[in-house]
């Protein structure tokens, strides 16, 4: 493959500069295969700050796959709050289970699949926890790669990736598997995503053809940016004799299944009726949560309601119980103030 050769001769100062640069992280200390899962999927698209806390916690509480396969769902759920996308969480809990079952995979096609292992979880599962020389790349590695190339391929397909991915495997050293982690490495501390590279400190500058031009921010290339949807949502706060309103967010879309705020579309109007008729309303807030694809413009109503008011909600809870026992999606979190 054309850049072969390139890549080659780059690794042993990567490999170098990771030995020597590589932080303190969490996940770095008593790794075992079932701790290197976890932290991958926490990592997936989740920052390493807001990860550090939840990881340790977490493996307090779920230290083995079978500790963790023998919990309730609601608790594994309350254990991932605030790092969003609980669809990892519940496949992750779905995986301790088959690993309980079966044991720790031992190969990348063996992890890729468990639930939610996609490629590159796969790849940096099998190189940290398994020592296998298989490649990880998503977009942090592609942001390198493309850099160190000047490679003007899009990369939000999945033709970069295979591409990419396909290279690396040619140039991947037998006798280590730290090139997955040092290129982490790499793209989280020296070629960053936001702001300019740290060229000065890279161990490829002599040899990165963007830096060398002098063009490091016009890689990597990607396509048209999908505008995000915004939606206008009405959340509700209701509060009946010290107790709040809680339910489950139905169908099988965005936080489908876990627990909420009662809510509907603010164009609705329908509960926003109901409580204004029904309840006393103490404040209003305006709130926004941005998802991936989605952001959410939340008008948020605190109100009361009488003792003898009959609201339909999955539960009624205490200001205590919600927090220590309840999974609240983080979009709701601008309302979680209201709670007494
Ligand atoms: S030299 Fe600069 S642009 Fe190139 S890989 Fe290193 S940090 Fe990134």
């Amino acid at each position: 493959m054309d850049g072969r050769e390139e890549l080659r001769a780059a690794v042993p100062p990567l490999l170098e500069w990771f030995r020597r640069n590589k932080r303190d992280l969490p996940w770095r200390t008593q790794r075992t295969p079932y701790t290197a899962l976890v932290a991958e999927l926490m990592l997936q698209q989740t920052r390493v700050e807001a990860v550090k806390d939840r990881y340790n916690e977490f493996l307090r509480r779920f230290p083995t796959a079978e500790s963790l396969a023998e919990a309730d769902e609601e608790e594994v759920l309350k254990y991932w709050e605030g790092l969003g996308y609980y669809s990892r969480a519940r496949n992750l809990h779905a995986a301790a289970q088959i690993i309980a079952r079966e044991g720790f995979p031992q190969t990348w096609v063996g992890l890729r699949s468990l639930p939610g292992v996609g490629d590159y979880t796969a790849g940096a599962v099998a190189s940290i926890a398994l020592g296998l020389p298989t490649p990880a790349v998503d977009g942090n590695v592609l942001r390198i790669l493309t850099r160190f190339f000047a490679d003007g391929r899009k990369i939000d397909g999945q033709g970069a990736k295979t591409y990419f991915s396909a290279l690396l495997a040619e140039v991947y050293p037998p006798e280590t598997a730290d090139l997955t982690e040092a290129l982490m490495e790499l793209g989280a501390i020296v070629c960053v995503p936001n702001g300019p590279p740290a060229c000065g400190a890279c161990p490829w500058s002599g040899l990165c053809k963007a830096h060398l031009m002098g063009r490091e921010e016009d890689f990597p290339v990607r396509g048209e940016k999908r505008a995000r949807k915004r939606e206008e949502l009405d959340v509700f706060v209701l509060r009946r004799d010290g107790l709040y309103a809680l339910c489950k967010r139905p169908g099988k879309g965005l936080l489908a299944g876990l627990w909420e705020f009662p809510n509907e579309p603010s164009a609705e109007g329908k509960l926003r009726g109901w409580v204004l008729k029904n309840g006393d309303l103490l404040a209003t807030e305006r709130a926004k949560h941005v998802f991936t694809h989605v952001e959410w413009h939340m008008t948020g109503y605190l109100a009361t309601l009488p003792s003898a008011c009959a609201a339909e909600n999955d539960v009624w809870a205490s200001a205590e119980e919600i927090r220590s026992r309840y999974a609240i999606p983080s979009a709701f979190k601008a309302f979680m103030k209201w709670l007494e």
